[in-house]
């Protein structure tokens, strides 16, 4: 039985008793409106550890003003449902109080200067303050061993990442990677927003990618001319680029290291899309 608990008090009283049984426990932070991706994640996290922790939580400080905070699709019962289906441990579904006890009149926020202003940050500024202040209160909550992210969202990992190491969290960070529909459209809770006609082309900006990787791996060097192709292409199937960038796969800077990632954000109509794609460099 899937125990569901609201308070911090509550879930610490649960994971004490957990912990005493020397169970190794881990969490899977999600916003809920659960679906394959987030299955994939929560099936890992069974698989790694003896007790699994899902929380559902929308947060309210990741969206910036003028975001889809109150549209954002709340589907409470049936993510139960599914959550309990699996035999999950713990359900924890915090109000918004519990988590900004001060109501954010004083807050206390975590801050990763070089990766907090690129790519998703620079258009959705403070998005990824919300996301570590987020994450952060989560592992101080649950404490798990192990937690379990998607690389669909890859610079959120690599925040997450930088938070546990420079903060010395003892939690392993396991990521896995994007669970697709059958078109090769990336899962994702947005997805929803998406009407027929932008569903059927929304998957162009995965082969989009895909046809960027494969130019590199068959020899491509010259970046800028393969963002500004991919640009153009998708710039002709209407979608509205906000940034389609090859960049290190470690730094999100210029690319160094052995491998890179070709990081995307679109808008198709009222829809915003993201989605990457790692690659060896051939040097
Ligand atoms: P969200 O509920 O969208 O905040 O996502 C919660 C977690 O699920 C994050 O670690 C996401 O990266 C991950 N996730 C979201 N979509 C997918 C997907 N299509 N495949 C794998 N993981 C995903």
């Amino acid at each position: 039985m899937t125990k569901k608990i609201k308070t911090i008090v509550d879930l610490r009283d649960e994971l004490t008793e957990t912990r005493k049984l020397k169970k190794k426990i881990s969490l899977v932070p999600t916003m809920g409106n659960i679906h394959e991706g987030h299955l994939s994640l929560i099936k890992n996290a069974q698989k790694q550890s003896d007790y699994v922790v899902v929380s559902i939580f929308v947060n309210p400080t990741q969206f910036v003003a003028g975001e889809d905070f109150n549209e954002y699709p709340r589907t409470l019962d049936s993510d139960i449902e599914l959550i309990s289906k699996l035999n999950v441990n713990l359900v924890f579904i915090p109000d918004v109080i519990e988590l900004y006890p001060m109501n954010n009149k004083i807050s206390t926020e975590v801050s990763i200067p070089e990766l907090e202003s690129i790519y998703c940050g620079k258009h959705r500024p403070g998005h990824f303050r919300g996301v570590a202040t987020i994450v952060s209160k989560l592992f101080n909550i649950v404490q798990p061993d192990i937690a379990i992210f998607g690389e669909k969202d890859y610079q959120q990992l690599l925040i997450i990442r930088s938070l546990v190491k420079n903060h010395f969290l003892p939690i392993e960070i396991i990521s896995l990677p994007t669970v697709r529909e059958a078109s090769g459209l990336a899962m994702s809770s947005r997805n929803n927003y998406l009407t027929e006609s932008e569903r059927k082309k929304a998957p162009m900006l995965y082969e989009c990618i895909k046809t960027t990787v494969n130019l590199i791996i068959n020899g491509a060097k010259d970046y800028e001319k393969l963002e500004r192709e991919a640009k153009l292409f998708l710039e002709e199937a209407e979608f509205k680029i906000e940034y389609y960038n090859i960049c290190d796969s470690e730094t999100l800077g210029p690319v160094q290291g052995k491998i890179l990632v070709v990081l995307a954000a679109v808008w198709l109509g009222k829809t915003r899309l993201i989605d990457n794609a790692t690659a060896h460099t051939y040097d």
